[in-house]
């Protein structure tokens, strides 16, 4: 059969509402058009982020009630710890309460002022976190990976040449370890290949810089390895993350994007000077290292989430679903980023309305047009989430300007689909009209999340 279906049925509904034009007109302009101000009830499809918004699956819901919540070495904690162990090999696991904390962690343990992190390209929080200490957080992106139309099928790759120009312009002592981040976030959830990541480890390796995989899609990444790389055709996506993670010395993940769950995260590593110095961090920041900043509950559902999300069935379809938008919107004209990447599609903004500079913000345009037309909820990865500012104080607008329709997991239906490719088009008719926006207010650090906006005239 060529229709590929979701493989589950669904137990449990949620009831979601369209609120007419006006009232989201009224409620985006009442949040200074920033739709993270939004009340999530007055947005009918929430594309937000796939951050800990999937549905849990019934194995989940049932491992809720095994929690054991004992506050040291409770049974929760073994059976995280030996299924994070099963699929990454890595020896010290440490349960966080979501991917930042493992990034601020190790921030605050292993880097000091003056440090620089090299990285596929840091998702936003990595980069904050590095930055907050002082250090540099430096993106090497292969160069298909800025082209947006280029169909390369592992465009969030490393580019080996610039990392070994870093490594030998800033010197071996400055850079404490290196970062990957699999799938790229910050470049259109684009994968990274087996090849790369063995070519970087490989190079890391001469100079001993440790290697720390930023594992929040490791089985997304999983997936795209088996469908683009031929030498893993016949292997199990676990077999693949096994991989993977056997060529890093730490990791950090959110568990909200492939522990399926809706809290969550780890940081794990094999020296153990590392883990001493993060055990040390820890008693501060999370709580005692068998639970971290998760209850027991939390602990057995991602436990069973991990290896639910390296289910080759369950990728076909998410994957499908995905593709399945890309290729409707490719029919209709939308410039968006190719190939389509594996929790999103990443419309190409500056492409989509060439009549806003960079600096009037595109992508916010965008993401509040697609809202006021459709109740749909999406996020700009532009300007201003990734602009910085130069040494003379002057505003650097980032490489690419996209605007993300995040898709939650195992929660949409293909009508819902339809119904967001209807509003697209839409949108996509009558962009001429989007203006740009301009900052009324903005904090020091991501404030992509607290800023206000006003439209110019
Ligand atoms: C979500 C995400 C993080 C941060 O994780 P949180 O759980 O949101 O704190 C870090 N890196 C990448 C690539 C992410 O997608």
């Amino acid at each position: 059969m060529r229709t590929i279906i979701e493989p589950f049925r669904i137990k449990m509904t949620e009831p979601i509402k369209l609120i007419s034009r006006e009232e989201r007109e009224k409620a985006l302009e009442k949040a200074q058009y920033n739709v993270f101000f939004l009340d999530a009830e007055d947005c009918c499809i929430d594309l937000l982020t796939d951050s800990g918004t999937g549905a849990m699956s019934t194995e989940q819901w049932a491992a809720m009630m095994l929690g054991d919540e004992s506050y040291a070495g409770s049974k929760s904690w073994k059976k995280f710890e030996t299924t994070v162990q099963e699929i990454t090999g890595i020896k010290h696991v440490l349960p966080t309460h979501q991917g930042r904390a493992a990034e601020h962690i190790l921030a605050q343990t292993r880097l000091k002022e003056g440090d620089v992190i090299p990285n596929n390209s840091h998702f936003d929080t990595t980069r904050a976190n590095i930055e907050y200490v002082g250090a540099q957080a430096l993106d090497l992106l292969c160069s298909e990976g800025f082209d947006t139309t280029s169909e390369f099928p592992f465009k969030g790759n490393m580019d080996l040449q610039k990392l070994h120009d870093c490594i030998e312009i800033n010197g071996v002592d400055k850079i404490p370890f290196c970062m990957m981040t699999v799938t790229n976030n910050t470049g259109g959830g684009q994968p990274v290949s087996m090849e790369n990541i063995r070519a970087v480890k490989a190079l890391l390796d001469r100079y001993g810089i440790p290697l720390v995989i930023d594992a929040c899609r490791f089985a997304e990444n999983a997936y795209f390895i088996h469908e683009n790389e031929p030498e893993y055709r016949d292997k199990t996506l676990l077999e693949i993350a096994q991989e993977m993670f056997a060529y890093a010395d730490a990791a950090t993940m959110s568990c909200k994007k492939d522990g399926l769950a809706n809290i969550g995260g780890f940081l794990i590593c094999n020296d153990d000077k590392w883990a001493e110095d993060f055990r040390n961090e820890f008693i501060l920041r999370e709580g005692f290292p068998t639970y971290g900043g998760l209850a027991g509950r939390d602990l057995e559902v991602i436990a069973v989430g991990l290896m639910e999300a390296l289910d080759y069935d369950y990728q076909v379809y998410r994957h499908a679903t995905v593709t399945y938008l890309g290729n409707k919107l490719q029919k209709i004209g939308i410039p968006f980023v190719k190939p389509i990447g594996g929790h999103a599609v990443f419309l190409d903004a500056r492409a989509f309305l060439p009549h806003i500079p960079p600096l009037q913000y595109p992508g916010i345009g965008l993401v509040n047009t697609i809202y006021v037309d459709g109740g749909i909820r999406c996020v700009e990865l532009g300007s201003v989430m990734f602009g910085r500012t130069d040494e003379q104080g002057n505003e650097v607008p980032a490489p690419l300007e996209l605007v993300r329709l995040a898709f939650p997991r195992r929660v949409y239906t293909q009508s819902h689909f339809d119904y967001i490719i209807e509003v697209l088009e839409e949108v996509w008719r009558t962009r001429g009209k989007i203006p740009g926006y301009r900052i009324t207010y903005q904090p020091k650090f991501l404030r992509h999340f607290s800023c206000r906006f006003e439209p110019i005239e």
